[in-house]
């Protein structure tokens, strides 16, 4: 393990002014080429979505200064309650989201990388730091070996380099460079058009970045999913209001009264959505859909589930199974419960026989037993989206 002691010798002489570089990671892109139920970056690899992997292996390899992740605003706010690191809101292009996040940098160095490429060569990043301070950006890159043409014309291709990230640079010259208003496609070359002056160092061929589904065969550093499942509970109550359409599981109810609500007060949906967000760490109904938000006024819940249902999924979860218990004195729901377990199955995108409904009665005791309102209790079970088999 010759390689293994030579780095960690020079991990060790950097560790001293390493404070002086922060980590920019980006996953802001909307991955379009990335064609699976979950975001790319929400995989999960064991335990971890993949962002918090990549984090957390680039901080047990160097003292950074800060670790800042750049995604959509709708990511940063879950990423929150997963580790502390800065997190920053990305923009409408790499660059701006680039800029986003080195406007809180005040190191003299930053390292930017893309989450994307998540399989770090411990090697070629000691390389990049080892030349640190030699040039105003350090910058990986691999000779071509295939034959390379420009139009009809051979070119010499000793003088062709691919570039790689992670890239290092000198923080002002960056920030001056990517303030010109030029769009550059990594920051060695903002850089160079300002006139800083780029090393180049020896890149990877094992640093590959994942686009698509057919690279996660590539991509040996994620592992297969843990089995965990995450379970969620739910409970909501309404009062009746009389000369409203009753609706439950999304499907009507005959019934003289409906429900006393700011939406169409699907009062097990709630607590499905509820249960939902409780097996995913995300909160409640009323952070999502604020009742004091007009956009919400009369809303069909089945459209709020639906994009509950689509968040969940994008975040790395899939749906095992719900339970829910409607606790009604009236009306009587005995016909109603096959219509509804068929609903829910298919606003989850479930297999009907993980569904299952109950109805009780309240035994005619408290607000519930004389008839006021009804109560729904949920529970929800989530496991990590099994990438393996797709
Ligand atoms: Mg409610």
């Amino acid at each position: 393990m010759y390689t293994f002691v030579t780095l960690f010798g020079v991990i060790l002489i950097l560790g001293d002014y390493l404070s002086d570089v922060t980590l920019v990671l980006l996953g802001a892109g909307k991955a379009t080429r990335f064609e699976m139920q979950p975001k790319k970056q929400w995989l999960y690899s064991g335990d971890r979505p993949l962002w918090l992997q990549v984090a957390d292996e680039f901080r047990a390899l160097y003292d950074f200064d800060e670790i800042i992740i750049v995604s959509s605003a709708e990511e940063t706010a879950y990423m929150r309650f997963f580790a502390d690191y800065t997190y920053v809101t990305g923009g409408e292009s790499r660059q701006e989201s680039l800029s986003n996040a080195l406007a809180g940098v005040s190191t003299s160095y930053v390292l930017v990388s893309d989450i994307a490429r998540c399989c770090l060569d411990h090697a070629m990043i000691g390389r990049i730091l080892g030349h640190r301070g030699e040039a105003d950006s350090v910058t990986p890159a691999l000779s071509v070996v295939d034959t390379v043409y420009m139009d009809a014309q051979p070119v010499d291709r000793s003088k062709i380099r691919r570039i790689q990230t992670p890239q290092l640079s000198r923080t002002d010259i960056l920030k001056n460079a990517l303030s010109q208003g030029m769009e550059y496609t990594d920051e060695s070359s903002a850089i160079a058009a300002v006139g800083g002056s780029v090393v180049f160092v020896e890149g990877s061929n094992t640093a590959h970045k994942l686009t698509t589904v057919a690279d996660l065969a590539t991509l040996p550093c994620i592992k297969q999913p843990s089995s965990r499942t995450l379970t969620g509970f739910g409970i909501d109550i309404h009062p009746f209001e009389e000369g409203k359409q009753m609706v439950l599981c999304g499907v009507k109810i005959d019934s003289p009264f409906g429900f006393k609500a700011h939406s169409d007060g699907d009062v097990a949906i709630h607590a499905l959505i509820d249960a939902l967000l409780g097996a995913a760490g995300m909160g409640d109904i009323g952070e999502l859909f604020p009742d004091t938000d007009s956009a919400y006024a009369g809303a069909d819940s089945t459209v709020l589930l639906e994009q509950v249902v689509s968040k969940i999924n994008a975040f790395g979860y899939t749906i095992v199974n719900v339970d829910l218990s409607i606790i009604a004195q009236t009306p009587r729901l005995l016909h109603y419960k096959e219509p509804m377990r068929l609903a829910i199955a298919r606003l989850l995108g479930i297999r009907a026989n993980f569904v299952n409904i109950k109805a009780t009665t309240a035994e005619k005791l408290g607000f519930l037993g004389r008839k006021e309102g009804v109560a729904v209790e949920a529970v929800a079970n989530l496991t990590y989206f099994d990438w393996t088999k797709k």
